[in-house]
């Protein structure tokens, strides 16, 4: 049995032998422009049906709307103006390293200690696009995974988690135990688009893997031949990292003190603490504001971290009742 929170590498957890480093990404929102090349290439790349037929939202100019069974990649839009932007910077300043005083001998400057940087910001815009390729987050203690009863998600020997489609038998266990609200059951979609009304009640081809658990695999077909994941690939900006998990988090770290020393102190991480609710994850994020902004939970935890708790308090209960059933039976007895 593998652990269920706190720090661990999760490749050794998974009992694999031959010890891949762990792989995952780092998206850093502050240079994404949303050109949604990421989204396309892992739809094609994946062969991955439409959601809908050319909906627009009405509610951004972002028509994909979330993650999805088919949507594996999204990039959100949202749309900020002065003052958000100004509370942006304030909740993010506190997160800067104080480089509060220590005890010892004098040690070499931390390239991460901004006490002594002017991070005055620069002006506040009138308004600004912050832009976000979401993914699944191939956590450290992956909730989809541990409650699956059927063993169709699994450890990679990367360090990701995958849904063997030939497996699944679609209860949508896994769904519940997100607490990102990545993974879902394929429901329907469209394979091909149908541009004009007339084509929209033509026969399609089929969907595939209708009714089975989908979400990104971190493609793992592509990693097995050593190629990036399509949507690294594909992002003309560099915006989407992929790499060593350490790397990718030490990147991240050293992105963020960049931002700050230049007055962005609304630059801050998401997923890079090992002792968050899920170990922290796989795909590590640089955002420019409040989690919450983007649909993200703060402070996501897996459902079985409380196993161990769960059934330590079952296991007192048990033992009350029993005790109680046998002073019953004795004291009927005397
Ligand atoms: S984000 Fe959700 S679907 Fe992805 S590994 Fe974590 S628990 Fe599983
Ligand atoms: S890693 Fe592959 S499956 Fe995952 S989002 Fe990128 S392209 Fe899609
Ligand atoms: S491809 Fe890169 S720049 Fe374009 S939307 Fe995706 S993450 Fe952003």
């Amino acid at each position: 049995m593998g652990q269920l929170s706190g720090p661990t590498d999760p490749t050794v957890d998974a009992h694999w032998e031959h010890n891949h480093p762990r792989q995952g990404f780092f998206t850093d929102t502050s240079i994404c422009i949303g050109c949604k090349a990421c989204e396309v290439a892992c739809k094609e790349w994946n062969h991955n049906p439409r959601d809908g037929n050319l909906e627009l939202l009405g509610s951004s100019y972002d028509n994909t709307g979330a993650l999805g069974a088919s949507t594996w990649r999204h990039v959100a839009f949202v749309e900020q103006g002065q003052e958000r932007i100004a509370e942006a910077r304030e909740s993010g300043r506190a997160l800067v390293n104080l480089g509060m005083p220590r005890i010892g001998p004098p040690s070499e400057p931390d390239p991460l200690d901004l006490s002594e940087v002017d991070t005055t910001p620069p002006d506040t815009p009138d308004f600004r696009w912050l832009m976000s390729s979401d993914v699944c987050k191939h956590c450290t203690h992956a909730g989809c995974l541990d409650v699956c009863p059927t063993g169709a998600l699994f450890r990679t020997e990367f360090g990701t988690v995958v849904v063997q489609d030939d497996v699944c038998n679609g209860c949508g266990t896994c769904v519940a135990g997100c607490p990102f609200g990545v993974i879902e059951r394929r429901s329907d979609g469209t394979a091909a688009v149908a541009a004009q009304r007339e084509e929209q009640h033509a026969e399609h081809p089929a969907v595939p893997n209708v009714g089975v658990a989908q979400k990104c695999t971190l493609c793992y077909d592509r990693l097995l031949t050593d190629e990036t994941p399509a949507c690294a690939k594909a992002c003309p900006t560099t915006s989407i990292k992929f790499g060593d998990h350490e790397d990718m988090v030490q990147t991240a770290r050293e992105r963020v003190a960049e931002l700050h020393a230049k007055g962005l102190t609304e630059a801050r991480l998401y997923g890079a603490n090992e002792l968050d609710g899920v170990g922290g994850t796989g795909s590590v994020f640089l955002l420019l504001d409040e989690p919450e902004v983007y649909g993200l939970p703060p402070d996501p935890r897996v459902p079985t971290a409380d196993l161990p708790r769960m059934y330590r308090r079952a296991g007192v209960a048990v033992a009350g009742m029993l005790a109680a059933a046998a002073v019953a039976f004795l004291g009927g007895r005397a």
